[in-house]
């Protein structure tokens, strides 16, 4: 399978107790190629090298496995999440109970709380938000429904995710939370953004401050990354890293692609880029045991250049007498991370769609192969049910 036998060498191997990373890939023949060590590439490479005893190669650009999701421990020995903020929800039993293989659990409910005039205030915004803020005495759902009902404005037609706002809460709280924050996320005034983006944040009006609320709502027990590493801790599996797939694809010829990279990126950017919103993490060590109240702290005033402090103590529930927090700035350049949500982009990515539809033995599957917003759960799902579609075609296969 070695088209340039010359750049292949013998796998050397790194002592680990992980899975089996190697440092070039091996000479055996692989079944399968996985680009990409996120959620999306580690499924499938664990269904298939444990369900169909596949040989598998999974290569990443990065350094480190477990894609965005990776964590690690800083200097401190705090264990921080290097992409910022990675919290686990999700409904379904079955993505739960997969993940279940690789990691215990620890019970964590997320709440958020916005610095808006001086105060700190839950969001989404709930009774408390309006009491706190507007000094009022709202005593049941009732009555806050009526408050926000009273201070919405009618929009004739909902379009945008300014519509979506300014016609649940009116212009006053629209502004308070939402224009300075949106703008900094996505570099775009809510105006120009489809109503989609804002229909994902819900207002309540009852007292309810936890951020999700989903059925499961839970952090592996010793991190993202020893779940990873359980995951591809398989002989069936080499984990070869800080290797672009550009750099290696002439060197395999595994018989099967299964690419979770940038779609545009693999169709050599030939309709334009899709594009992303990216982000700047500012990683900090404090000589202090706790510096906020809860993980993650949004700052939607527009003069904060930052959107939101994370601390990550509260997510892990480590004990330590440092704290280490990570501050986000959004950027339109750096890796991709958000597709932004406009209809243009969509389009774009569909002509993308009908380029990997017609490329055979490559499957897409993952958040930059598919360009949606994914949460961790969902990528998990679409690649368990990526696997089913392989694992069924084997079976009719080896039928016909
Ligand atoms: P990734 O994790 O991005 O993995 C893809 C991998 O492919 C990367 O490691 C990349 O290096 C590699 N790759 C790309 N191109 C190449 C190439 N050419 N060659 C080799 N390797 C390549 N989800 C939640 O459920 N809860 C959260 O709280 C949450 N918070 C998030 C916060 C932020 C800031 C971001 C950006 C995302 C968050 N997510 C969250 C979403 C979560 O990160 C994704 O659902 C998940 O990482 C998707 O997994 P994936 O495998 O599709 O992609």
């Amino acid at each position: 399978y070695a088209r340039m036998a010359g750049l292949v060498r013998e796998a050397v191997k790194v002592p680990t107790a992980g899975p089996n990373i190697v440092k070039a890939h091996n000479k055996k023949t692989y079944d399968y190629l996985v680009v990409g060590a996120g959620f999306a590439g580690s499924v499938l490479a664990e269904r298939l090298a444990s369900q169909h005893d596949a040989r598998v190669l999974v290569i990443d650009k990065r350094p480190h496995i477990a894609g965005n999701a990776y964590d690690h421990l800083d200097e401190a020995g705090v264990l921080i999440h290097q992409y910022g903020p990675h919290i686990f929800h999700a409904n379904s039993d079955e993505i739960v109970d997969y993940l279940s293989q690789f990691t215990e659990w620890r019970p964590y409910e997320h709440r958020v709380l916005a610095e808006v005039r001086d105060q700190l205030v839950p969001i989404p915004i709930n009774r408390t938000t309006l009491n706190q803020l507007f000094d009022l005495d709202l005593q049941t759902d009732e009555e806050a429904a009526a408050y926000l009902a009273s201070r919405a404005e009618p929009v004739a037609e909902i379009k945008t995710s300014e519509d979506v706002v300014i016609s649940a809460v009116g212009r006053e709280l629209y502004e308070l939370f939402f224009q300075g924050y949106t703008r900094k996320q996505w570099g775009i005034d809510p105006s120009g953004l489809d109503k989609a983006v804002t229909a994902r944040i819900p207002t309540r009006t009852n007292t309810d401050d936890r951020y999700f609320g989903d059925k499961h709502q839970i952090m592996p027990k010793n991190g993202y990354t020893a779940m990873f590493n359980r995951m591809l801790e398989h002989p069936n599996i080499d984990v070869l890293l800080s290797t672009d797939y550009k750099d290696i694809i002439s060197e395999v010829d595994a018989g099967h692609i299964i690419f979770t990279g940038p779609i545009d990126e693999y169709f050599d950017f030939r309709y334009g880029k899709l594009p992303y919103r990216s982000l700047r993490f500012e990683h900090k060590i404090l000589d202090e045991e706790q510096f906020q109240p809860v993980a993650v702290v949004n700052y939607p005033d527009p003069q904060v250049p930052y959107t939101r402090i994370t601390e990550y103590k509260h997510l892990t529930g480590q004990q330590h007498s440092k704290t280490s927090i990570t501050y986000e700035y959004p950027s339109a350049e750096g890796d991709p991370y958000y597709p932004i949500p406009r209809a243009e982009n969509q389009d774009l990515f569909k002509k993308y769609e009908a380029l990997a539809d017609a490329t055979p033995n490559v499957t897409f599957v993952g958040r930059l192969a598919t360009y949606r917003y994914y949460n961790m759960d969902q990528v998990v799902g679409q690649a368990l049910a990526t696997f089913r579609r392989i694992d069924a075609k084997r079976s009719a296969d080896a039928a016909a």
